[in-house]
């Protein structure tokens, strides 16, 4: 009843199962995966740390992503970074889990921002540490990346290619980072992006992160291309807290 009065007043519906009401409905948001994996991508870039990821880029992760992103859909924010935040939590590990956490999103290129009108990795990594928070973990959203040069979109390019259209693209705020670093010593830095394709934009954003003094723990993203899942991500030590599944 609820839902159909909400889809009477603002058209909405499931923007994954296409069902009048909610953006995301009950049956899609209880589906949602809830742990990390981790997912390396083929080839491996060299240096590259380590990528969990919630699952592939399909079905569900893959619709509410470019919900979010494309059809500007901002209450799927919130679910979006209840993912990626199962996804740090298990990236982190729970040795970790008294330390802080602060969280780097991979900045989008100010065009794109411009032309989207927002800037979705940004309120999706902000979503992640609200939830991070709730469960008791002091994470903090750094957004120290700026892309620095005109970068080519990257679609349609092969993994060479992203990685030398990529190759000091970025560079991270070095004060600003410091000074993040300083006041929380001992944090875990975890880079977060919605989709790891090739890995080569969260390795150009690993090096901006190094150059500046950082130590990178792993790359977060809510999803990751079929091919970059690998059927051994289950025998990498990846464990869940005492907390998991608490949901949100
Ligand atoms: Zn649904």
């Amino acid at each position: 009843m609820l839902d159909a009065c909400l889809d009477l007043l603002l058209g909405s519906s499931c923007a994954v199962c296409a069902r009048p009401g909610r953006v995301l409905c009950r049956a899609c948001a209880d589906g949602l995966p809830s742990a990390g994996r981790v997912c390396w991508p083929t080839p491996r870039p060299v240096g590259l740390a380590l990528p969990v990821s919630a699952g592939e880029y399909d079905g569900a992760l893959k619709a509410l992503v470019n919900a979010h992103k494309e059809r500007r859909q901002f209450a799927l924010a919130r679910p979006l970074g209840t993912v990626l935040a199962h996804v740090v939590r298990d990236l982190i590990g729970p040795e970790a889990a008294d330390r802080p956490v602060l969280l780097v999103p991979v900045p989008s290129r100010a065009v794109v921002v411009r032309s989207r009108g927002h800037d979705p990795m940004l309120r999706t990594t902000r979503q992640a540490a609200n939830q991070l928070r709730r469960w008791g973990l002091d994470a903090t959203v750094v957004g120290v990346l700026q892309t620095r040069t005109v970068v080519r979109d990257q679609s349609g390019l092969h993994a060479v290619d992203r990685a030398r259209n990529l190759a000091g693209s970025m560079q991270a705020s070095g004060t600003r980072l410091q000074q993040t670093l300083q006041r929380r010593p001992g944090a875990s830095l975890v880079i977060t992006d919605d989709v790891l394709t090739t890995g080569s934009t969260a390795r150009e954003a690993q090096r901006a992160l190094e150059d500046g003094g950082a130590t990178v723990a792993g790359i977060a993203t809510v999803a990751a291309t079929r091919k970059r899942l690998a059927t051994t991500a289950t025998s990498e030590s990846l464990s869940s807290l005492p907390f998991s599944g608490s949901g949100d």
